[in-house]
């Protein structure tokens, strides 16, 4: 199988490396061509334009940072859909807004090709070492076609439904994921300011039911020792709680944690932490009570 990669940051490199490690014949193409020097040392054809990409692809993956990329790419005159041969899978792995999903899936098959939104759960660490989860919404004979290409990045395929069901999950995840970031920021910028012992307040939370996956598994090898090199940035949950905002108000859903959530993110970014990584959430909070930065 021919696997065209699209977007090589701080995921999709890690993801095509391991596609490359596993065997697949890859092509790959980054708007940002150092990005494409280290895959092809793994022997990935670097095409400088996406028609050179799709010519020879079986399957298309796409891996941008948001949904007027995706877009672009897939339906200017220059992109996958106006050179992809009858018969292709694209496989979406961006988190995007559910309406632009729907929209692609629809134009996809009217152009009898295939369409899978795949979006990825857990952190860039985990793309680092292939245990990403992925949250797959496909038509039955599209994800037979691209589980092999899922397991090679992976180590948890979950299929959630049709086309847009990816999408979907992925919102209702990244909810909790990157909000329960802020509950955490507020928490410990309170025991800063009561001078608690970081590690003794921390060993009290992972033994109740304040604990949750960032403040347990992600902060402490991030944030909690001084790195805050991305990782997610601020900036990309940011874009996600937006996107969750947008979701819920469109479905008439009313979510107040989420808005005050992305709201706090708006905060960050307004403070220049924008490219620094989601944990920093604590770093932000601390800034703006004037006190000393948890670190263990
Ligand atoms: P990133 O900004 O590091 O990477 C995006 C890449 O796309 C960059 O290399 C950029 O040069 C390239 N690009 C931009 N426009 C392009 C174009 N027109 N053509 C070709 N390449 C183009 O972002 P990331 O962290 O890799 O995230 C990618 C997506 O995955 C986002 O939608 C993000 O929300 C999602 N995501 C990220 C994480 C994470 O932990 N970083 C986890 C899960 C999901």
């Amino acid at each position: 199988m021919n696997v065209g990669f699209i977007g090589l940051g701080r995921m999709g490199r890690p993801m095509a490396s391991n596609l490359c490690r596993k065997g697949f014949r890859l092509l790959v193409n980054d708007v940002n061509p150092a990005a494409m020097d280290e895959l092809a040392q793994l022997q990935a054809k670097p095409c400088a334009t996406i028609p050179e990409l799709v010519a020879d692809a079986d399957v298309v993956i796409t891996m941008l940072p948001d949904a007027s990329v995706v877009k672009s790419v897939l339906t200017m005159a220059d992109g996958v859909f106006a050179h992809a041969k009858s018969g292709v899978t694209i496989l979406d792995m961006s988190t995007i807004d559910p309406d632009t999903t729907d929209a692609l899936a629809t134009e996809a098959q009217r152009r009898g090709l295939g369409f899978v939104d795949a979006p990825v759960g857990r952190l860039a660490s985990h793309a680092d070492r292939g245990e990403s989860l992925f949250m797959v919404g496909a038509e039955l004979a599209d994800f037979e076609r691209i589980k092999p290409l899922l397991d090679a990045m992976g180590s948890t395929v979950h299929h959630c439904g049709p086309p847009g069901s990816g999408t979907r999950t992925k919102l209702v995840n990244n909810f909790l994921a990157v909000s329960s970031c802020q509950m955490n920021a507020e928490a410990l910028s309170l025991s800063q300011r009561f001078g608690l012992d970081l590690g003794k307040t921390l060993e009290v939370l992972y033994g109740t039911t304040a604990v949750n996956g960032q403040l347990k598994i992600a902060w402490p090898s991030k944030v909690l020792v001084g790195d805050t090199a991305p990782g997610f940035t601020i900036d990309l949950a940011h874009k996600d709680l937006t996107l969750i905002v947008d979701a819920a108000n469109a479905a008439r859903v009313p979510m107040p944690m989420a808005a005050a959530a992305r709201e706090a993110f708006s905060v960050a970014r307004a403070r220049g932490f924008g490219g620094q990584d989601f944990s920093a959430m604590v770093d932000v909070a601390c800034d703006l009570a004037g006190i000393d930065k948890p670190r263990l």
